[in-house]
C-alpha cells in the first residue's frame, strides 16, 4: 500500500480540513489555497486512483460520481454554474497524486489557471 495522500490524511482527522460533504465514495474539501469565490475539491476516498484517466479507466462511474456531487455543491454553495478542473500530470499542475476535481465558482482570480 502506498503512503497515505494528504487527502487522505486530512479525511482520516489526522490532518486538519472543512470538509463540506461526505458521501459513501466522495468527500468534498474546501481547497487551502481558493482560486475562485468558491474553490472545492471533490475527492475519492479511495487513493487508488492516481488522476482522472486512471480513474476513467478503472472506476467511470465513480468518476460520473464525482462529477454529480460537484453539480450538487456547486448548487449548495454557489449559484449552481462552475468550473470543473481536473489537472493531470506534474507539468500540467497536479500537486496531489491522489484524484480530484477543483470545483471553481463565483468570481474567479484573474486568468485562474489551477496550479500555476
Ligand atoms: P492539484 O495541484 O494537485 O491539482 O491540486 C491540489 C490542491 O490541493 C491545490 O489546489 C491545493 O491548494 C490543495 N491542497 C494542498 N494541500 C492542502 C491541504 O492541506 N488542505 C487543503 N484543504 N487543500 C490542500
Amino acid at each position: 500500500m502506498s503512503d497515505p495522500t494528504i487527502f487522505t490524511r486530512i479525511l482520516q482527522g489526522e490532518i486538519p480540513g472543512e470538509i463540506l460533504l461526505e458521501t459513501e465514495r466522495v468527500f468534498v474539501l474546501r481547497d487551502i489555497n481558493p482560486q475562485a469565490a468558491l474553490h472545492l475539491l471533490v475527492i475519492p476516498r479511495t487513493q487508488e486512483y492516481r488522476d482522472v484517466v486512471e480513474l476513467a479507466a478503472g472506476d467511470p462511474s465513480l468518476l460520473a460520481e464525482m462529477v454529480e456531487v460537484a453539480g450538487r455543491v456547486a448548487a449548495a454553495h454557489a449559484d449552481g454554474q462552475f468550473r470543473l478542473i481536473f489537472n493531470t500530470g506534474a507539468d500540467a499542475g497536479q500537486t496531489v497524486f491522489h484524484v480530484h476535481a477543483h470545483v471553481l465558482a463565483g468570481e474567479l482570480q484573474e486568468k485562474s489557471l489551477v496550479g500555476h
